[in-house]
């Protein structure tokens, strides 16, 4: 695995592999990888010749009082993960490099309207720091296809407009959520959580189970299965409910009834630590309820 530290290194690494006519994939993270991350490199080892992987805690998507200094690091792991996933090219620079004039940054992408919804809501600033950094990776690396984790399903739709609206030549393509064994959506922040903490967070896929059990059993009103989720979120006080919300998944725009493929997704801070998941229901798949790798719901 060749190892970049700069945008020229990564360019010429990146330009070799389209020389030799490979599509390549890129998967960027923030590091302090998981299996969701490595699930990542392996849709993309399945649908292109190469591989890159980009680590960057990318600080303009935090806000001023976010974890951005106490964020994991574990940068020679997350190298051991990648070389044993095949990956070609990684591309781990260091903030100057991505923001040579720190605070001086005047040019910025905006998807203006996506970014202040769901997650954007809650972090001013988040996503238009997000959109900012994936465009410098799409310039730096310029991949035919990159791969997200639907676990940031706002993060997605805004990523996808971007692209849109701004003609990137890259495909996006969506991975399903991986989970721990007991359900938790895996997250580099599930780090932070103690153990009583660890515990309570599963009332998120608890209250996602609670809707998506409700839809199945025929339920389309969008503000009933908020407040059955709501209900369950409230059994578990020490947990601060940001948002629940059921919205289209490509305008994040709240749905009242559930007519086709709808976004349900949650965000809480158990502790001090903010996690998110979600998942995706469809009712003219009769009963399907898209919760990958989640356990089976029991009633
Ligand atoms: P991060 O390092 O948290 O910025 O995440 C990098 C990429 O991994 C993003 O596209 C995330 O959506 C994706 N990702 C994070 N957690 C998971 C997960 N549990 N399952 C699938 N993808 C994930």
């Amino acid at each position: 695995m060749k190892i970049c530290t700069t945008i020229s290194e990564a360019r010429v690494a990146c330009r070799d592999v389209h020389a030799n006519r490979k599509r390549l994939g890129l998967v960027p993270t923030m590091g302090a990888l998981h299996e969701g991350h490595l699930s990542l490199v392996r849709a993309a080892q399945a649908r292109c010749d190469a591989v890159a992987a980009s680590i960057f805690v990318n600080p303009t998507q935090f806000g001023p009082t976010e974890d951005l200094s106490k964020y994991p690091r574990q940068f020679d792991r997350d190298c051991r993960l990648l070389e044993e996933e095949g990956v070609e090219i990684l591309f781990a620079p260091p903030v100057e490099e991505i923001y040579p004039n720190s605070n001086h940054q005047v040019s910025w992408v905006v998807v203006e309207g996506l970014s202040e919804k769901l997650d954007g809501r809650s972090r001013p600033g988040h996503f238009r720091g997000v959109t900012t950094v994936v465009s410098k990776l799409f310039h730096i690396i310029e991949p035919e296809a990159a791969f997200f984790g639907q676990k940031d399903a706002a993060q997605l739709a805004v990523i996808r407009r971007m692209v849109r609206d701004l003609n990137f030549p890259v495909e996006i393509v969506a991975c399903p959520i991986v989970r721990e064994p007991d359900g938790l959506a895996m997250s580099s922040r599930n780090a932070y959580l103690t153990r009583e903490e660890r515990s309570r967070a599963l009332v998120l896929q608890r209250s996602l189970q609670e809707a998506g059990r409700q839809f199945q059993a025929g339920e389309r009103i969008a503000a009933k299965l908020i407040s059955a989720a709501k209900e369950v979120l409230s059994r578990e006080p020490q947990v601060a409910l940001d948002y629940f919300e059921i919205v289209d998944p490509d305008t994040l725009d709240p749905v009242e009834r559930i007519s086709q493929k709808t976004l349900v997704a949650v965000a809480a801070y158990v502790g001090s630590t903010r996690l998110i998941d979600n998942i995706v229901v469809e009712p003219e798949s009769s009963s399907t309820l898209s919760y990958e790798g989640a356990p089976p719901i029991k009633h």
